[in-house]
């Protein structure tokens, strides 16, 4: 399988972006799913297709793959045997290129050899409630530093790493790793440095309070400089809430009455983001119905989403010889 995004638009490299908008266009248009109901080929073919004018299609985004496709980075583009199904399975070049693009992960585009430099992403996890709403998170940032006893150097009595002759790099399979003896700096040391074990980084954690925006979402990224200076790319996390989803600007939840509650009508206590509030229920309420609390959801400049509250009907699974004496007269079944 050839996971050259230029071939997998059927495009020359030296195709112009205009060229390659077309080129995705029809394709995407010939492999959309709607077009082929069920055809997991055409679905995974389309995939292919996305992911390659995801990239391609950024100008930014390109001359970086450019780079790396003609060798000039640490990576190798070609795939470990395409026995998967998808050819961007879980760990692979897709993950890489994540990692790459969206500039986090553990090592940067100008090859191993490179120290990192102070600039990290380190991933701070948030209350649902806190990234709606905006607030405060105390978080521990653990970063990578120059060792302190070193200077960096990893030790004294410098010497060129046996295991991969200095590269940096060794291979494993199909993909190129930094290398274990060296880790990714091509020397050794005679006198390697106990604090850091050779590196020349030492983990330090610094404590921030971090201002959460409002209406941050899942995978938001803040560009933070700590109080020791350092710039700081701190991705959030948003956890997941019992009651709550969140859908954009809205915020979704279900609630579950009863079948007398539904046909009767009924007054109910809901959580919304901020408190509680009775949502009255209408006599003859349908199954699936859903009901619109407005500007309970995510503000946004100046405005706010709404709650969706999404009503089911919960009938008995068993009912008590009294109960049944009340569905049967309702059922017109009455003995
Ligand atoms: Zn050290
Ligand atoms: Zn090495």
């Amino acid at each position: 399988m050839n996971k050259d995004f230029y071939s997998i638009l059927g495009v020359d490299e030296k195709a112009s972006q205009g060229e390659l908008k077309k080129a995705y266009r029809k394709l995407a248009k010939k492999y959309h799913p709607d077009a082929n109901p069920g055809d997991k080929k055409a679905e995974e073919r389309f995939k292919e297709i996305s992911e390659a004018y995801d990239i391609l299609g950024s100008k930014e985004k390109r001359i970086q793959y450019d780079q790396i496709r003609s060798g000039g980075g640490g990576f190798s583009w070609s795939d470990a045997g395409g026995q998967a199904s998808s050819p961007f399975g879980d760990g692979g070049l897709a993950d890489i290129l994540r990692s790459m693009f969206s500039g986090g992960g553990g090592f940067s585009t100008g090859g191993f050899g490179k120290r990192r430099t102070s600039r990290h992403t380190v991933v701070v996890s948030v209350p649902f409630r806190t990234a709606a709403l905006g607030g405060t998170v105390r978080a521990n940032l653990e970063m990578p530093s120059m060792c302190p006893v070193c200077m960096g150097a990893g030790g004294s009595g410098e010497k060129t790493c046996l295991q991969c002759a200095g590269s940096g790099r060794t291979q494993q399979g199909q993909m190129v790793m930094p290398c274990p003896g060296c880790s990714g700096t091509g020397k050794t040391y005679t006198d390697v440095c106990s604090r850091c074990h050779g590196t020349g980084q030492v983990t330090s954690s610094e404590a921030v309070d971090l201002n959460i925006p409002a209406g941050s979402d899942d995978g938001s990224v803040l560009r933070l400089i700590t109080p020791s200076r350092k710039t700081v790319m701190v991705k959030l996390r948003v956890n997941p809430d019992s009651f709550f989803r969140r859908d954009g600007r809205n915020i979704h939840c279900t609630v579950k009455i009863s079948a007398p509650q539904a046909v009767l009508g009924t007054k109910l206590k809901i959580r919304t983001l901020d408190g509680k509030i009775v949502l009255k229920i209408h006599p003859g309420t349908q199954p699936g119905t859903v009901l619109r609390i407005p500007g309970k959801g995510i503000p946004y400049r100046g405005a706010k989403g709404d709650q969706l509250v999404h009503v089911e009907i919960s009938l008995p699974s068993s009912v008590s010889e009294e109960e049944k004496v009340i569905w049967e007269k309702l059922s017109g079944t009455e003995a």
